[in-house]
């Protein structure tokens, strides 16, 4: 917009180009010194004018106030105050420009405090204020109950309330209002408008330079509402808990009486919105506390470290157990990098991992060794609210002891496994070798029988009987051992048909069987295992040759097969209605050499059981009985059905 200057004024600003503003004061945010430059909304307005009147700014220096209106009126040293108050005594001396920034003077509490609603209510109470300002001693004059607390600055005056010296600040809106914001004083609410003067500020010009006022006037004139939006928006970012919007009770060129109450009638609703949102506030506030000391006295109950970083490194939280392991003061731990606590050989790699899971977004464990403990290492990446990863965490568990005790499991399996194959080598060396002199006994005793059958007399060949005996038992003995040793040497599993293994079982067991006159119930469509068929044969065997070894005296023997199968696995049993066994004995009997008779009861070597789950346990199988005594016993085992 074009502004219409006259002659004389343009002829005027052409001679003085150069205008003498003073920048010193302190009254965010109309001028305030920021960073040692000169800011505010006043100089935002001031740069606009200057620059429509093609003029350059001089930044000078000038003291207080007082000397201002010293030097003003003749332009001793400066020529400009961007910011003041316009009274009929300065006007004397001092040009002013129509005044361009207006805002009402208000009443501040603390959200928490009793009902304001006027100056009156602030009688005997302690209100903090600015020295030299109208409106103090404004308020000094017409409201003498009011203990005034006056301090330098209006934010160390808002300061007071914020804290508690003070039950009030009286100040301008905008003043208050920026300082609540930047300070971040949410207890402190806009209470209620005073009746004291507004501000209604203009720019003082040297007394002299009366045309330099006119021209100022008729520039600022020309500020469009943009504009003026702009300004405003900058210097009163209008946050949400305030509620209000600033720009809307800025008037311009002051406030009409309509607009004041509007203004009133806002500021109520707005406080009532605020104390609503802060306690609001307050209760998440609260929420949030007490489960965030939940969570951390759950992390401090765990004996794994715990620690959540950035993904650069950067420590943002810790439990106990991380801070102890590492030995470090928790006080230096946040904010701390988490490379800074790795040996350097290993920095890299875990930098990888990290990067690796924050790419994948996929947990990865890794395991490490530090200081003689290993330590198990969970990396999870965190994903936030916007679906990026930007922190990690990570569980640390010592599982040293774990590992020692794998290690020292691995070592006694490797040892176990070591004797029992030098037994069974020496089980089958013995057995077999030791076969060889044996017979040569057995058959030199049938010789002496055979060719001196004449000249031995009765005790005599009672006695080359025992020794005939005694020489069967000990073969009996070796070939059970044989078989037992056989059964260890591992064999391939195969899929077999347990109807042709038990039919040879049944088969070897024939002479028996007829002897006994047993009755023999084997369960319909017997399954196709896993198995070594030979094994197979002899397991069937052991177990129905001794449901019939074991029989009472009292019935006929009886021997019942049956099966169940549950997904892969067969459990086959053997019953009998036996003798029985005492529980006592239930475990013992599949150990070598657990006989629970003597051999003039029942014959037998106590190697048949201990072949059975020697069978079983090749067959990754189970071997087990139930039995009442007197009754009967059952001998049950496990094996995988042959699949496909
Ligand atoms: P053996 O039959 O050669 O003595 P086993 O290892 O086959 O050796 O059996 C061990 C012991 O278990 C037997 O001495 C016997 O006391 C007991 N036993 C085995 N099977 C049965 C059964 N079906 N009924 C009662 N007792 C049994």
């Amino acid at each position: 917009m074009a502004i219409e200057l006259t002659a004389e004024e343009r002829a005027f600003l052409a001679a003085h180009p150069t205008v003498r503003v003073r920048i010193n004061g302190d009254l965010p945010p109309f001028l305030f010194q920021d960073q040692g430059q000169v800011r505010g909304m006043s100089i935002d307005y001031l740069t606009l004018v200057l620059k429509r009147l093609n003029l350059t700014m001089e930044p000078v220096d000038i003291g207080g106030f007082a000397e201002v209106l010293k030097r003003l009126p003749t332009g001793d040293g400066m020529d400009l105050q961007p910011v003041t108050r316009p009274t009929p005594e300065r006007a004397k001396e001092i040009g002013f420009t129509r005044p361009y920034l207006s805002f009402p003077v208000v009443i501040v509490t603390r959200t928490n405090a009793d009902f304001v609603g006027s100056l009156d209510d602030l009688n005997g109470h302690v209100v903090a204020v600015e020295k030299a300002y109208w409106y103090t001693t404004e308020l000094q004059r017409k409201y003498p109950g009011i203990e005034l607390k006056i301090v330098d600055s209006s934010s160390q005056a808002i300061r007071a309330v914020a804290v508690g010296e003070a039950d009030a600040y009286v100040g301008i809106l905008a003043v208050a209002a920026w300082q609540m914001e930047k300070n971040g004083y949410t207890n402190l609410k806009i209470a209620a408008p005073s009746t004291l003067s507004g501000a209604e500020m203009g720019m003082g010009v040297r007394g002299d330079w009366p045309l330099l006022t006119s021209a100022l006037d008729k520039a600022l004139a020309t500020i469009t509402p943009e504009e003026h939006r702009e300004i405003r928006r900058k210097w009163l970012p209008v946050k949400s808990e305030f509620g209000i919007a600033p720009r809307q009770v800025m008037l311009w060129g002051g406030l009409a009486a309509g607009g004041f109450l509007l203004f009133i009638a806002m500021l109520i609703l707005a406080n009532r919105r605020l104390i609503r949102e802060i306690g609001r506030r307050r209760a998440a506030e609260q929420e949030v506390r007490a489960s965030q000391a939940i969570a951390l006295q759950m992390l401090n109950a765990s004996t794994d470290a715990c620690m959540l970083f950035d993904v650069d490194g950067t420590m943002r939280g810790f439990n106990d157990v991380f801070a102890k392991r590492l030995g470090v003061d928790p006080a230096t731990i946040l904010g701390s990098s988490l490379w800074s606590y790795f040996p350097p050989v290993n920095i890299e790699a875990r930098k990888r991992a990290v990067a690796g899971v924050v790419a994948s977004r996929a947990p990865v464990t890794l395991i490490d060794v530090r200081g003689g403990h290993h330590l198990s290492n969970t990396i999870f990446p965190l994903i936030g609210p916007d679906d990026r990863v930007r922190q990690v965490i990570v569980y640390s568990r010592d599982i040293t002891e774990q590992v020692e005790a794998e290690a020292r499991i691995q070592a006694h399996l490797a040892e176990i496994k070591r004797s029992n194959a030098e037994l069974e080598q020496f089980a089958y060396i013995a057995s077999h070798d030791l076969r060889e002199p044996l017979r040569q006994i057995a058959n030199f005793v049938a010789l002496l029988e055979r060719r001196f059958a004449d000249q031995l007399n009765d005790e005599a060949r009672e006695y080359i009987s025992f020794a005939r005996e005694g020489a069967k038992r000990l073969d009996n003995l070796m070939l059970d051992l044989l078989e037992y040793s056989r059964v260890g040497r591992g064999e391939q599993l195969a899929p077999v048909e347990c109807e042709i293994v038990v039919a040879a079982a049944l088969d070897n067991l024939a002479a028996r069987i007829a002897e006994t006159g047993a009755e023999i119930h084997i369960a319909p469509g017997l399954p196709t295992v896993l198995g070594a068929k030979t094994h197979l044969i002899h397991l069937f065997q052991n177990l129905i040759a001794n449901a019939l070894k074991y029989c009472s005296p009292e019935r006929i023997p009886e021997v019942r097969l049956s099966f169940t199968i549950d997904g892969k696995v067969v459990t086959f049993s053997v019953a009998d209605n036996g003798i029985g066994i005492d529980p006592v004995y239930h475990d013992r009997i599949f150990g070598i050499f657990q006989r629970l008779h003597g051999r003039e009861e029942y014959e037998g070597t106590g190697i048949g059981l201990a072949i059975c789950r020697r069978v079983v346990d090749q067959h990754g199988g189970r071997i087990w009985v139930d039995s009442v005594p007197g009754q009967g016993s059952t001998f049950h085992f496990t094996v995988s059905l042959a699949t496909g």
